[in-house]
């Protein structure tokens, strides 16, 4: 059977390493910053090294091309290099230095694949004021102008940011490939989760990618003094809020395999010796089973009016904001699962409670993700880590994917 170098894999996770901010804890490579430019020009080395040929395309994806042997669409692996302020040496980067352990192992042992294969770093998956998964919205999307045009202060107009990374934000407007134009995406990125490790695998096979909604609710009360307003005459609008709360953990733990959570709260007057005259707070439920996170919220939305209605607080839900979730095809699944297995006692299948690089391009081919098992679950934080035998074994799971799509029959 075919494998990556595992040693080759390692000297290149240490070496990106490198490319870090030094006056910060862990590892911070954050997009559109010089030390990001540096590791990219490294990057592009990486990838010429392993026999690809490299370019950029017009959002500054850096994109290693090898050749097939007909003219059907590429096979697309890879992930990002960025990094949040102080995250860790593993998140995007093993599924970009994995990648391009691929296709030196298909370059050595001189298979050449019916698709052309291509490794992509997207640009900025991470979040910035500029916003993120940028390479990956413009491949699957574009951009809208005024997005283009935002002026974030201490960061610049979203466009100059593309165009300072040898982007073309003009030709953004439009998506840069379209359904059809990609056989497969596959991503190799760690769990970021604690089931992989609770299992004692060492990979998992992902299904798809949750869909999140997301809500603003206001709570309005009555402000009062806190020593002389007696606890029957009150309309606290906290404590309704934590009624709301418990009402919302008690809808995502009735349904195995969905989150709920209250993040954000903005209390006022927010005084000591003030009754909370008025509360907003976020409400945001993901599941990859979209008919769970509304029937979820129906109940939310019910508890809220009932807490309401109890306290004597009026409540105003808001507009919300929703993204689907994602399911990733089942032949792709299946592929995975079946590579998966080659490396694991046993296939874990899980949903990615994150969103990432495949949840864009998944919107344009049929796309699958493999997860590497996380010590403590931990991640964007310098403690992040994945045992190198593990990352071995999901890139050579990677290969065996891209083997599989390559030597698929399609319908
Ligand atoms: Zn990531």
């Amino acid at each position: 059977m075919l494998t990556i170098d595992p040693q080759q894999l390692r000297d290149d996770i240490a070496t990106l390493a490198q490319f870090v901010e030094p006056e910060t804890p862990g590892t911070t490579r954050r997009a559109f910053t010089d030390t990001y430019r540096a590791g990219r020009v490294w990057l592009r080395e990486r990838m010429q090294s392993a026999g690809l040929t490299v370019t950029q395309d017009a959002s500054a994806n850096l994109i290693g091309r090898r050749a097939g042997t007909t003219t059907a669409p590429p096979v697309l692996i890879g992930s990002h290099t960025d990094t949040v302020m102080g995250g860790g040496r593993f998140d995007g980067v093993i599924g970009v230095l994995g990648a391009i352990a691929v296709a030196r192992a298909l370059r050595d042992a001189g298979v050449v694949l019916r698709h052309p294969l291509e490794v992509v770093d997207f640009l900025a998956e991470e979040s910035t004021p500029l916003g993120s998964l940028f390479g990956s919205t413009a491949m699957a999307q574009g951009f809208s102008a005024e997005f283009l045009a935002r002026d974030v202060p201490g960061w610049g107009v979203v466009g100059d940011a593309i165009a300072g990374m040898g982007g073309d934000p003009s030709q953004l407007l439009h998506p840069l490939r379209r359904s059809g134009e990609i056989a497969a995406y596959l991503e190799l990125h760690i769990e970021q989760g604690p089931v992989l490790e609770a299992a004692q695998v060492p990979i998992g096979a992902v299904t798809g990618i949750v869909g999140i909604r997301r809500a603003d609710i206001v709570c309005t009360g009555r402000p009062d003094h806190a020593g002389t307003a007696s606890m029957a005459v009150r309309h606290d609008a906290l404590a309704t809020v934590a009624d709301i709360i418990r009402a919302t953990e008690q809808a995502a733990l009735a349904r195995p395999g969905t989150v709920a959570t209250v993040g954000s709260l903005h209390v006022a007057p927010n005084q000591t010796n003030v009754v909370p005259g008025q509360v907003r707070f976020s409400v945001e439920m993901r599941s990859l089973h979209w008919p769970e996170v509304l029937s979820m919220w129906d109940e939310i939305v019910a508890a809220i009016h009932l807490a309401g209605a109890q306290r004597g607080v009026a409540v105003q839900i808001g507009a919300y904001e929703d993204s689907a979730p994602l399911q990733f095809p089942v032949w792709m699944r299946q592929i995975v699962t079946q590579a998966c297995g080659r490396f694991t006692h046993q296939v874990v299948e899980l949903p990615s409670g994150a969103g990432h690089d495949g949840s864009m391009i998944g919107l344009i081919a049929p796309a699958a993700m493999i997860f590497v098992r996380t010590k403590d679950g931990r991640s964007h934080c310098p403690e992040e880590f994945a045992a190198h035998d593990d990352i071995v074994a999901g890139v050579n799971a990677l290969l065996q994917a891209v083997l599989a799509i390559d030597a698929r029959i399609e319908e």
